[in-house]
């Protein structure tokens, strides 16, 4: 299974894909998550993203087309592969597509978890996440276990303010890939209000549609 996770932040693409990666028992790519361990471990890259991140900018395409494409290439993605948050613009898209094509591959879907912009910033605001498992949290939403909750730390990009921002950049940039991924048969649109159970089951059910209708 090859597949792109997209949405607005806070949708629920890193819920989601730590229980489809284990299903579809395919390797987990966030750019966001190699971007701030980039950052974490002082690399020229995290250098580079940080300043973008921290103002919820997206980091310019080059650096997350150039990291993307070596990701994909690693042994662990010869069976297949989760994006989650890439792509974020067009010319990420077509770049994903120009290193699929010529490796003689192609994507099976593309899911679009949809949640009104009402209700971003909340989950944004209340986002946590434990440093020990990467497990992440929501304050009302599912808040961590006593034992973890004395641990469990904010992003510093998650505040109201660049909440706003990459909201702004979300409808700017990332939403002109959605007609791309439609027009190719690839979109999955799934509706991300509910709890996570009944998101994930309207993702496995859109999969298994998928998946039955591209092999008739
Ligand atoms: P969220 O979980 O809020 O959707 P991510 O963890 O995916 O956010 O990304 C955090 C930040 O990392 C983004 O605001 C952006 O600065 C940077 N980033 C991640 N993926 C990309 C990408 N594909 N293109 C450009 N910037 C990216
Ligand atoms: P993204 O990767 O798209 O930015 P996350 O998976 O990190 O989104 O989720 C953002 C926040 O919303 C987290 O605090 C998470 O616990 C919470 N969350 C995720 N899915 C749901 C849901 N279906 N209902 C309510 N809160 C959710």
């Amino acid at each position: 299974m090859r597949m792109i996770l997209i949405g607005p932040p806070g949708a629920g693409k890193g819920t989601q894909a730590h229980n489809l990666v284990k299903r579809y028992q395919i390797p987990h790519i966030s750019t966001g998550d190699m971007f701030r361990s980039a950052v974490k471990a002082g690399t020229e890259l995290g250098r580079q993203a940080e300043a973008y991140m921290k103002a919820g900018d997206l980091v310019p395409d080059e650096l997350v087309i150039a990291m993307v494409i070596e990701r994909l290439g690693q042994p662990d993605c010869e069976g297949g592969f989760m994006l989650d948050g890439f792509p974020r613009t067009r010319p990420q898209a077509e770049a994903l597509e120009g290193a699929l094509d010529n490796a003689g591959l192609s994507l099976d879907a593309v899911v679009l978890i949809e949640v009104a912009d009402q209700l971003i910033e909340e989950r944004i605001t209340g986002r946590r996440s434990d440093p020990e498992t990467g497990t992440i949290y929501h304050l009302k939403y599912n808040p961590p276990p006593a034992g973890v909750a004395d641990r469990v730390v904010q992003r510093g990009d998650d505040t109201s303010e660049a909440c706003k921002a990459r909201l702004t950049k979300y409808h700017d940039d990332t939403a002109p890939v959605i007609p791309f991924y439609e027009g190719k048969g690839l979109l999955v649109r799934i509706h991300g209000v509910g709890s996570p159970d009944e998101v994930l089951l309207r993702i496995t059910t859109a999969l298994k549609a998928l998946q039955s209708h591209s092999a008739s």
